[in-house]
């Protein structure tokens, strides 16, 4: 598959999720506080380079990619894309191609050791929704419409399988992304 037919089909991977959790929010009524972001400022999250894989792309199209890995050398461990001071709804100064753990977090579940499905969400939301998320965690028990973590992991692991063998720290793993473009784009232009 070339690089772009990859990123074409993450794209697609994530139109998906974000259709499923538009539905599944208005069901429930479940909302993320405007401006949060608070989930973003973790220092321990971690994804796999075919998340980013569209952003990379985006950056190497805007010949930003050079200037990012150097970003990147230095990065902290909170999300580079994060952008605290940006107004707005949100903090991601990326929105558009924000990784596959960035959509899922709020609104996904987990499968326990049962198969059954957990709603699992942040503690804003759990305490400010009390009720709404109460009531979403129970018709998700009972098998209602939500996305599942594990099952979108799998349809990414299904396009490259490399790119989502390990998960990285977040920087590391949008730094893979970058790296894996420019050496694809290297080898092309040889
Ligand atoms: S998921 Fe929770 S912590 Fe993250 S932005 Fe929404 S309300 Fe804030």
């Amino acid at each position: 598959m070339l690089l772009e037919e990859k990123v074409s089909a993450v794209e697609a991977v994530f139109e998906k999720l974000d259709q499923e959790i538009a539905a599944f929010q208005k069901d429930s009524g479940l909302h993320c506080k405007f401006g949060c972001g608070k989930c973003c400022f973790k220092a321990d999250i971690e994804a796999t380079p075919l998340e980013f894989l569209p952003f990379a792309l985006h950056l190497y199209k805007n010949e930003l990619a050079f200037e990012w890995l150097e970003r990147l050398k230095n990065a902290p461990s909170i999300c580079l894309i994060l952008n605290p001071t940006q107004s707005g709804a949100g903090l991601c100064s990326e929105y558009k191609h924000r990784g596959l753990i960035c959509r899922l977090f709020g609104y996904s579940a987990r499968t326990n050791k049962y198969n059954q499905k957990e709603y699992v969400t942040c503690q804003i939301i759990k305490t400010e929704q009390q009720e709404s998320y109460e009531a979403a965690s129970k018709k998700v028990e009972e098998g209602g419409a939500i996305p599942v973590m594990n099952q979108f992991y799998m349809q990414l692991h299904s396009i490259d399988m490399e790119l989502t063998r390990d998960f990285y720290p977040i920087n590391e793993a949008i730094r893979k992304a970058i790296e894996k473009v420019l050496s694809y784009y290297a080898y092309r232009e040889a």
